[in-house]
Order: structure tokens, then C-alpha cells, then sequence
């Protein structure tokens, strides 16, 4: 949903970093020996993404049952997960370096995906259950919330439609594709919903909708606009008896112009656009 500079450290240097730090010499040889398939799933991974077609990489499919399956039969899908839990994401490690170095990218800490938590750790864009060639490669991590991803878990794309906005790859930011609606409920609340420009082709406008449905983000923005309205019902009231329903628009249109100075496509813009536009709500729609 937001775009984040793409890493620029190499997948299988990462890897043999990561990796040098692994005493059990058979298993740190076996690893070395499969780097070049991790350079090969980064590269794979890059041809594909521009396309949107990530959605055919082949899968290992991590289970219970077959955790120790061989990645391209050297080393097991939970081998290779070790290597983010233990020389990646482990405090102190060297991998951890470039872990913290990801998950500082953000401007403001925001996450990404949501673009309203706070980032506090890593998202494998394509899971790590499912692709563990790719669990430490830099351009499959996405520093995000834990609501985020936890809600993703190990999710992933079945076909085009299905792959989430990809912070590194996708760019939506500046042309005004989320919007607010006011509902006249007791009190008064705002919902949200995906309107994408009608020049976007049919695929991005699919994924703009999945991303936001699959993140839940109406029940977010609305659940925040609902305490934003609690904050306002004090300034507007004032404006409306005392000067009246000219006043509270004006008010209004300053707040929209702001946030959207700010982000075409937050949720504040989106709701104080609506806002600034409603008479029902102008007029005192808004009073508790
Ligand atoms: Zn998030």
C-alpha cells in the first residue's frame, strides 16, 4: 500500500552471513551448498514480481507432518527457517544488523501494509513456510505491524488477483483510490471503501480491493474514525452555534487539505473529504 525503498543487499550474501555463524560444521556446509539456490530463488522471485505472476513460483508446502522434507534436496524446510529464527531475526546475531536495518525503513514507523500501526517486526511477503528458499532474501521482507502479520500468517497468492500491494514493487500512493462515506447511525460513524481510477488496469484495481479486504482495513479506519469524530464533537458543535454550518465545512475542508497534503489516500483524508461534503453531518449530524 505504501511504498518503501526496494533493499539493495544480495539474497545469497545475506544467506552466507547469515549462515557463517553455525557451529554444527555438517549443516553450515550443507547450507553453503545451497546458496546458489537461494541466489537463484531471489532472482526468480524479482522476474516475477514486476509481472505480478509470484503466484507461480513452485511452493514447499511446510507442515507438521513433512517439516523435514529437503529444499532441492540438501537441506530441510525447517533447516532453512532456522536460518531467520536463529541467524536472522536473533538479537545479537549478524543477520540481526540487516533485520533492524529493514525494520527501520518505514517514515514514522508506519507500517506499510496498513499504513496506520506501528512496525515491530518482519512479514515474508511470500511465507517462509511455503517458499523457504526465501526466508532471509531482503526483497521478500516487509517490515510491518504484528496485527498485519498475523492476519497475513502463511497466507499466499493462489493467482494474480490474490498477491497484496508489495511495498517494494507496487506504488498507488499518488493517485486517489480510498474513500469515505458518512453513515447516518446513532452516533454518527464513517466506513470506508476502494474506488480506483478508471484509467488502472483491471488487475490492480482486483489487488488495490484484496489488499484492503484481506487487512480488514474498513474495520481499522472505521474504528478509528469513530474516536476521531469523539475528539471533534466539541469544536464542531461550538462552530455550529456560534457561527454556523458554513463554518463547520470550512473547518473541515482545512482538516481534509491537510491530511491530504500529508497522504492522498490515509484515512484521515478519506474521512475528512466526506465529512466536508455532507449537510446532514454540516448541520449538526455529528452532535452525540
Ligand atoms: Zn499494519
Amino acid at each position: 500500500m505504501w511504498v518503501l525503498p526496494k533493499p539493495t543487499d544480495d539474497a545469497k550474501t545475506v544467506f552466507l552471513d547469515c549462515i557463517s555463524i553455525i557451529q554444527d560444521k555438517a549443516l553450515k556446509k550443507r547450507l553453503e551448498h545451497s546458496a546458489h539456490d537461494v541466489a537463484d530463488a531471489a532472482v526468480r522471485y524479482e522476474a516475477k514480481v514486476a509481472s505480478n505472476k509470484l503466484y507461480t513460483l513452485p511452493r514447499n508446502k511446510s507442515t507438521k507432518a513433512n517439516k523435514d522434507i529437503r529444499v532441492l534436496g540438501l537441506v530441510t524446510i525447517s533447516e532453512m527457517k532456522a536460518v531467520y529464527t536463529n541467524c536472522f531475526a536473533l538479537r545479537g546475531t549478524k543477520g540481526r544488523v540487516l533485520y533492524d536495518k529493514i525494520l527501520a525503513q518505514p517514515k514514522n514507523s508506519k507500517c506499510p501494509y496498513c499504513f496506520h500501526r506501528q512496525v515491530s517486526t518482519i512479514d515474508h511477503y511470500l511465507s517462509k513456510a511455503y517458499y523457504p528458499l526465501l526466508c532471509v532474501a531482503p526483497v521478500n521482507l516487509i517490515p510491518c505491524c504484528k496485527d498485519c502479520n498475523f492476519t497475513l500468517g502463511s497466507k499466499y497468492p493462489k493467482q494474480a488477483e490474490d498477491e497484496l500491494l508489495h511495498p517494494y514493487f507496487d506504488n498507488v500512493e499518488n493517485e486517489l483510490w480510498l474513500k469515505a462515506k458518512v453513515e447516518r447511525t446513532t452516533p454518527v460513524s464513517v466506513s470506508f471503501y476502494v474506488s480506483c481510477p478508471n484509467h488502472w488496469d483491471g488487475l490492480l484495481k482486483d489487488r488495490v480491493k484484496h489488499h484492503f479486504d484481506c487487512l480488514a482495513l474498513n474495520s481499522l479506519y472505521s474504528a478509528e474514525a469513530a474516536n476521531e469524530l469523539t475528539n471533534l464533537n466539541y469544536l464542531l458543535s461550538n462552530l455550529l452555534s456560534t457561527v454556523g454550518r458554513s463554518a463547520v465545512m470550512d473547518i473541515l475542508k482545512e482538516m481534509r487539505n491537510s491530511r491530504r497534503s500529508a497522504h492522498v489516500n490515509s484515512w484521515q483524508t478519506a474521512m475528512y473529504t466526506a465529512l466536508a461534503k455532507d449537510v446532514w453531518f454540516c448541520e449538526g449530524g455529528f452532535v452525540v
